[in-house]
């Protein structure tokens, strides 16, 4: 990290800080998130997390997670937030439309410095600070690294642990997927002598679900997954109708798009959600093809090589052909 000096320098006052991240947050844009804010406050700082949208209630066990405003349900105090921030965490996006419609008020406020924290591919230049690292398992394993630039003396809490360890084993699919470095399992094993209790956290993230949520995971798997593999795809569909009919809570379909992968000779898997006015795509695939440049090219999307996401404006129908029609031409198989 470069101006890491400065970084520090700024630090040693009390500022106001904002610390944000992509809309819909997953694990790691929540662990990291919440990493930072459980190091920065105890330091004397005004913090406060900003997500652009809900987030799954299924990380209120992450420490302090009360304290994360969802900027719809609290516009005017965010905006606030924002315009009077000295520095603005940006984590685990690299792209300000990652954020809508957050962008504009960052964009808004020229006196704050930007510190960009991120393992995407491709960034876009908007930051004054930045840890961006594209081999990095997770951000949280970012995290990690700058909180030890920042404070090599520093003793890692049980809370920061907890916040560090989730974005790890949730963006490496519990260690699973190419995402996954031995800094991940070095880190991990740190955690532990730092306090970190990996069964509970387990419990929490998969422990602590809804009947509802087991039925639709039957239902998609059942009666809504396209396994095509003469191309080597698999997708799955979640419409309007099933978000209804099973009550679908924000982040319920976190994993759903790994299932088709199991299947041998499926080597990208999608998963197609119909949102309000879009579709939100989710893609996944195996070992070299990259996903991240179909997104790019196809879906105004990005993210990994093996993990990306990405929009469409089609209907479901449409959507579909257009993937079909695009892994016509790649020949993946
Ligand atoms: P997911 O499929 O879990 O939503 O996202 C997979 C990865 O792609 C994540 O790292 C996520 O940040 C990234 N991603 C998801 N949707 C988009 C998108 O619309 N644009 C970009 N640039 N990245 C995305
Ligand atoms: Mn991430």
């Amino acid at each position: 990290m470069e101006k890491i000096e400065e970084l520090v320098e700024f630090l040693k006052t009390p500022k106001n800080i904002v610390i944000t991240t992509h809309q819909k947050p997953d694990g790691d844009a929540m662990g990291s998130s919440l990493a930072l804010y459980n190091f920065l406050l105890p330091l004397g700082h005004n913090v406060r997390v900003i997500s652009p949208t809900e987030f799954p209630n299924y990380f209120s066990y992450l420490p302090n997670c009360d304290e994360v405003w969802n900027y719809l349900e609290n516009p005017n105090l965010s905006q606030i937030a924002i315009e009077e921030a000295d520095l603005i965490c940006c984590l685990d996006f690299n792209d300000l439309s990652r954020i809508e419609p957050l962008d504009e008020f960052i964009k808004g406020n020229t006196h704050a410095k930007i510190m960009l924290v991120d393992h995407h591919l491709f960034p876009k230049e908007f930051y004054y600070w930045s840890l961006h690292d594209t081999k990095a398992s997770s951000t949280c394993e970012l995290i990690y690294r700058l909180i030890g630039l920042l404070d090599k003396n520093y003793t890692i809490t049980k809370e920061v642990a907890e916040c560090i360890y989730t974005g790890i084993l949730t963006d490496t699919a519990s260690f699973s997927n190419g995402a996954t470095n031995k800094n991940a399992l070095l880190i991990t094993a740190h955690l532990l002598d730092c306090g970190l209790n990996i069964i509970y956290v387990q419990e929490q993230l998969n422990q602590n679900g809804r009947e509802e949520k087991l039925r639709f995971l039957g239902n998609a798997l059942s009666r809504n997954m396209v396994i095509r593999e003469d191309i080597g795809i698999g997708i799955i569909i979640v419409d309007k109708k099933d978000a209804y009919r099973y009550n679908l809570q924000t982040g319920d379909t976190e994993g759903l798009v790994n299932y088709p992968l199991t299947i041998k000779n499926v080597k990208v898997a999608v998963l197609l959600k119909q949102e309000s006015k879009i579709i939100k795509l989710s893609f996944r695939s195996k070992g070299d093809i990259s996903v991240e440049k179909i997104c790019r090219e196809n879906f105004e999307g990005g993210g990994h090589r093996n993990a990306s996401g990405g929009k469409s404006y089609l209907s479901i129908d449409e959507t579909i052909d257009k993937i079909v029609s695009i892994f016509e031409k790649e020949k993946i198989v």
